[in-house]
Parts: structure tokens; C-alpha cells; sequence
């Protein structure tokens, strides 16, 4: 879908979900760069516990890049906003608090065009709070999907093939994998594909997108 616009100085939010490997980051950097284009000044949050890339950027699988803060609490963001920022970007707002929704909403109301990317389910499949909630509050929700490692068809959940069964275990490729509703299980899985040919699916998926 292209880009939502209600006007230049009114706030709103728009959430962008999907599975891991749908392109979810790639989508959000493509948002945020046309408002820098646009000369709208820009500021970029993500949670601490993402620092798989990189501490000071929102990095997407395929090592796009954007400068970001690292928070701790959704609730810093009114601390580090700086007056003059128009476009705010959040990466994986799936680790952050419920109170992440009222921060949101504020800034919506201080005029502010909030993006927000994350993961819309977990691990075993189940709404990935606060998420949901963002999806029902927000004037624009993009799905995207990548490609399911099993079947190639549109994959629209995240497989765990590795590790624990906590809800947040971050990793990439090596833990996680892309797949359809059909062939995932809300359970801990063998791997399908080796690291290359997930690699490709994903270039394909891009491709696509
Ligand atoms: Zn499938």
C-alpha cells in the first residue's frame, strides 16, 4: 500500500506487521526516508534488547540501516524528542510495554506521524502485545509477508527452530524461519532450509515486494 497522508501538520500512527523476514524494517526505512526527502525532520526508536546489528542503528536483515536510539521504556521517547521532529519510527515495537500505546497516542496528538514496525505474532502463533492493540488504534496497518521456507507460498508466521520457549528470544536466521499458516507449528522445530536458500527466498520476497 503507499504511504498513508492525512495532511502535513496533523499526527496519526501507522503500523507496519508481518512475520520475520517480511520486510517489516525495509518498509519502515522506506517510510522514514521519503519524509527525510521530504524534509521532515525524523527521529528513530528501538528497544534495547535489539542489538543483534547494531547499537545506534535499526539495521534489517539485509543490512539496510537508519540512525536510531536505543530506549529502555516506550515512555523515554518524550524525553529524547527533540521539538522540531515531525516523523517518529519505531523498530520491533513488539519488545516494547503496553505503554507503548498511550505514548503513541500522544505524540499522535502532539501532531506527530508515528511509525511504528513489529512482529503482529509470536513464536507459537499468538497476538504479540502491544501489537494488536497499535493495529486497532492506527489510521494505516500493513501487512507484508515473506516467503514460506516449506512450500513458497506467503508465509504469515514466524517458526522457531531453535531454543527456548520463552516469548522473546532474539536471533536471526539461525533460530527463526519464515512460514505459511499451513506448515507452522507453535512449537520448536526442525530447520528446513540452510541459511543460502532462505537467503534467497528473502532476496525473492523483496523482489516481490
Ligand atoms: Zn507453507
Amino acid at each position: 500500500m503507499s504511504d498513508f497522508s492525512y495532511g502535513h501538520s496533523r499526527g496519526w500512527i501507522e503500523v507496519i506487521v508481518g512475520s520475520m523476514f517480511s520486510g517489516k524494517t525495509e518498509e519502515l526505512i522506506r517510510r522514514l526516508r521519503r519524509a527525510e526527502f521530504a524534509r521532515l525532520q525524523i527521529q528513530v526508536f528501538k528497544p534495547i534488547i535489539d542489538n543483534r546489528y547494531s547499537d545506534m542503528a535499526v539495521t534489517s536483515h539485509d543490512l539496510t540501516k537508519i540512525d536510531s536510539l536505543p530506549i529502555q521504556k516506550a515512555t523515554e521517547i518524550f524525553t529524547y524528542i527533540k521539538p522540531g521532529t515531525k516523523v517518529v519510527g519505531i523498530d520491533e515495537g513488539q519488545f516494547f510495554e503496553d505503554d507503548l500505546v498511550e505514548v503513541v497516542q500522544g505524540l499522535a496528538a502532539q501532531g506527530v506521524r508515528v511509525i511504528i514496525a513489529g512482529l503482529d505474532t509470536d513464536w507459537q502463533g499468538k497476538p504479540f502485545d502491544p501489537m494488536p492493540t497499535l493495529m486497532a488504534i492506527a489510521e494505516s496497518v500493513s501487512k507484508q509477508h515473506a516467503v514460506c521456507v516449506v512450500c513458497g507460498s506467503s508465509a504469515s508466521r514466524t517458526q522457531r527452530t531453535a531454543g527456548g520457549d520463552s516469548q522473546v528470544l532474539v536471533g536471526t536466521h539461525d533460530a527463526y524461519e519464515a512460514r505459511c499458516r499451513h506448515h507452522f507449528k507453535p512449537e520448536v522445530d526442525q530447520p528446513t532450509l540452510d541459511w543460502k536458500l532462505q537467503r534467497e527466498a528473502m532476496v525473492e520476497n523483496h523482489l516481490e515486494a
